[in-house]
């Protein structure tokens, strides 16, 4: 066994213009919520805690997609989801369609502790979160000037969009065919959601994402970060959390197929990443951070960027945007 190992992601989908303060704003926070996950297993604490104690940090700040600072509807409101996985059992719980819940992922994991159930959505799940007493808000809490600006532009612009504060023609004004999403063109695509994969001192794996989605989403609309084996996995072998496009990750059904090409084919976990990073996903449209139950962590993208940090137990330590 290779002693614990942690990774976070904020979002896959980074502007290539980033201003450098926001960079360095991103950096530290990335830091401060695996400085939070590296406390927390030197204290013993299981995987499947840690990753739900890092992903209510990053929650709690605007900001990433997710929780606060959650990308708006096209209606103007948030809907959050968010999933959860403990590797050992395989036991997951998964939330859609959040309107006053805090913390999403800490739904999550009640409905994988606390129900019959592995997924609730929409009314069901907020009538559950009444009756487990979790903490409620109202919806503008999550919902942040910036946001409402983004999505006011998003939907004069109507076009395309391949990262949240980019319009194709400033960035990639030589692209020819426009990004498209299941053949609809992408008028606006918000790629800045959480994760965080963790394999703890006794080989456990855990892994949970959450999001507010993509901007000016339908209502109703479900992506892949609550999907367990699309946007979560973990089973005795890893645990993987992608973002990205939603309906790519869907289709490449990427988080447990990290899985199993290391199961099937044998392949080692950053291998196994970048197998399926090439094999099974569209160009420029995802990533995903993992971990192994050795102890090792390994990402992958193909997307301009991806926020992201690694630490473990050995003392190694990384936190990188590009
Ligand atoms: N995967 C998320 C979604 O499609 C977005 C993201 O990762 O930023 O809802």
């Amino acid at each position: 066994m290779g002693g614990w190992a942690i990774a976070v992601h904020g979002g896959a989908g980074v502007d290539p213009n980033l201003p450098l303060h926001r960079q360095d704003d991103a950096k530290r926070f990335l830091t401060r919520c695996l400085d939070l996950g590296i406390h927390a297993l030197r204290s013993n604490h299981s995987a499947i805690d840690v990753v739900e104690l890092v992903v209510r940090e990053l929650e709690n700040d605007p900001l990433f997609n997710s929780g606060r600072g959650s990308a708006l509807t096209e209606d103007g409101t948030v809907e959050m989801e968010a999933s959860i996985m403990d590797g050992p059992k395989r036991r997951c719980g998964a939330v859609s369609g959040l309107v006053t819940v805090k913390n999403p992922i800490s739904l999550a994991r009640l409905v994988m502790d606390k129900s019959p159930h592995s997924y609730l959505a929409f009314s069901g799940a907020e009538k559950f979160a009444r009756q487990q007493g979790v903490e409620l808000v109202s919806n503008d809490y999550f919902i942040t000037e910036g946001n409402v600006e983004l999505l006011q532009l998003a939907k004069e612009a109507n076009g395309i969009w391949l990262d949240r504060r980019v319009p194709v023609e400033t960035c990639c004004a030589s692209v020819e065919t426009p990004l498209q999403m299941n053949s609809v063109p992408i008028s606006v695509y918000a790629p800045e959601t959480v994760g965080c994969v963790v394999v703890d001192s006794e080989g456990r794996c855990a892994a949970a994402t959450s999001t507010g989605g993509l901007i000016n989403k339908k209502v109703g609309r479900i992506g892949d970060s609550p999907l367990i084996g699309l946007g979560t996995y973990a089973c005795d072998v890893c645990g993987v959390s992608c973002t990205g496009e939603g309906e790519a990750i869907i289709r490449g059904t990427l988080a447990r197929e990290v899985a199993a090409v290391m199961e099937y084919k044998g392949l080692g976990l950053q291998e196994a990443v970048n197998y399926v990073i090439e094999e099974r996903l569209d160009e420029g449209l995802a990533g995903l951070i993992a971990v192994s139950s050795n102890g090792e962590v390994a990402c992958g993208f193909n997307t301009t960027g991806m926020f992201r940090g690694f630490a473990t137990e050995d003392g190694f330590m990384e936190v990188a945007i590009w």
